[in-house]
Order: structure tokens, then sequence, then C-alpha cells
């Protein structure tokens, strides 16, 4: 019985999301097909897309280093 290689597949329409401590992030798609140069984002609320590869990047909750 030949055993299949099982290529991982991104579904479409799934989103990577990324908990991140800090406001501001480098994102470069990291590697593979969704690669692309290094921009910074930076959160101003909550969360941000990558206009590139469209990963989420989540602020953690209790940080951001910026008082209410
Ligand atoms: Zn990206």
């Amino acid at each position: 019985m030949a055993v299949s290689a099982l290529t991982p597949t991104p579904l479409i329409g799934t989103v990577e999301t990324i908990l991140v401590e800090s406001r501001v992030v480098a994102c470069d798609g990291g590697d593979g097909p969704l690669g692309h140069p290094r921009v910074w984002l930076r959160i101003e609320a909550q969360q941000i897309f990558c206009p590139y590869c469209s990963r989420l990047f989540v602020l953690k909750p209790g940080t951001g280093g910026e008082t209410h």
C-alpha cells in the first residue's frame, strides 16, 4: 500500500493569527509563498492585518505599553 505524500495546502480564507506584545511589529511573511519585503506595522487598536500576506497581528491583552 503506497503512502501518498501529504502536501500542506493553505486553506483559502484561513488567516494566520499572530499574538504580539508590541504595538510595532515587523512582518516579512515568513518563509514560503507568502514571503514579502519586510514591512513595519503599527497596531493602533488591538489588531492589524499585514497588507502583503494578510496575516493578522493581535496585541496580547494587557500589553501595548500605553496607559489609558
Ligand atoms: Zn506580512
